[in-house]
């Protein structure tokens, strides 16, 4: 079987920062780009909030420029998604979708999160185009124009405060007939003019000619008091949570209870020596491009090190 000094799963800001330095650091990295090549960066439209841009950059094109870099250092790119992962004991032997299996030294998991979506048609139909899953990356789009976020958590009140500052008016769209977040962050909803709640309310449907133009909601699904309304909306934000891609690792590595990889303190070891966690797999609270790229830094000057301590 073939050995690998650094294996990197995932091929987000976490990753490619990760085969960067394990590049630049002599390591031979090889990634294993995943589900979905170029992470979750490549699905939203510009990026404006990376540092190094003043004109921001289309998100395909940093992704791809990212991997430039990475392969410019000596990283290799592979296109499989790993399905298994068995780290009982080193070398670890993660096995891919193509049957095949590699071993490695080291571990980088940078595997991501998915963003929750309702499961609609229309969701698919208009992504990029009025639908996003993140208010921080997206908002600035929808200055002055009218939104709507779904979901009662901390991310959702969250993400209607911050698109509030931009936009004329925020609907938050409940499906419950309470917001699940905490205290502070409901009062900082009700008190904000711009936000109107809409409680027992479940989206159905989205329209609009070039791109979202409105949405057809549903108030007390399924009851005797049921009825069917439109809002018009410029844009629809899910905030109904996130899903980290842990779950071939859940064996050897600590999660938190939505399977978020727990890490050691400050720095990305998992507890399993020489296994990392970087980007969003390992981070419930930032999700950003920056702090992800970030965190791959750190993960591969760990393998460097831990390489090095054991000679390998
Ligand atoms: P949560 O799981 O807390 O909340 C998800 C919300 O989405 C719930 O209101 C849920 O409704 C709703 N939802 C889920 N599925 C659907 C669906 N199919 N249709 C409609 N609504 C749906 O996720 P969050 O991302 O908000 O938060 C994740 C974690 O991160 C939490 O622990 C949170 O406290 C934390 N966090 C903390 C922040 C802070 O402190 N600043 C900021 C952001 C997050 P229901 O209530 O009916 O289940």
């Amino acid at each position: 079987m073939e050995t690998i000094r650094c294996l990197i799963l995932g091929s987000g800001p976490a990753g490619y920062t990760a085969a960067i330095y394990a590049g630049r650091a002599g390591l031979s990295p090889v990634v294993y780009e995943g589900l979905q090549p170029g992470g979750q960066l490549t699905t939203t439209t510009e990026i404006e909030n990376f540092p190094g841009y003043p004109e921001g950059i289309d998100g395909n094109q940093m992704m791809d420029e990212l991997r430039q870099q990475a392969e410019r250092f000596g990283a290799e790119i592979r296109s499989a998604i790993a399905v298994k992962a068995d780290l009982s004991q080193a070398p670890y032997v993660i096995t891919f979708d193509d049957g095949a299996s590699v071993q490695c030294h080291t571990l980088i998991i940078a595997t991501g999160a998915t963003a929750k979506y309702l499961g609609l048609a229309d969701e698919e139909k208009y992504r990029g185009q009025g639908v996003s899953a993140c208010a921080t990356c997206d908002g600035f789009f929808y200055r002055k124009k009218v939104v709507a976020v779904v979901g009662g958590g901390d991310t959702a009140c969250e993400e209607a405060t911050y698109l509030a500052g931009l936009a004329t008016k925020v609907y938050l769209i409940v499906r419950k007939p309470y917001l699940r977040a905490s205290k502070a962050m409901q009062e900082r909803v009700f008190s904000n003019p711009k936000i109107e709640v809409l409680f027992e309310t479940n989206t159905v449907g989205l329209f609009g000619a070039d791109g979202v133009e409105g949405a057809h909601l549903v108030y007390k699904k399924g009851t005797p008091e049921e009825k069917l309304h439109d809002i018009a909306i410029d844009g629809f934000f899910l905030a109904i949570g996130h899903k980290p891609n842990s779950d071939m690792f859940k064996p050897w590595v600590k999660t938190d209870e939505t399977g978020y990889i727990l890490t050691e303190g400050q720095t990305p070891r998992t507890g399993v020596p020489g296994v990392f966690a970087a980007g969003d797999v390992a981070d419930p609270l930032y999700r950003q491009a920056i702090t992800a790229a970030g965190s791959g830094c750190k993960a591969a000057i760990e393998a460097e090190r831990y390489l090095s301590e054991n000679g390998l």
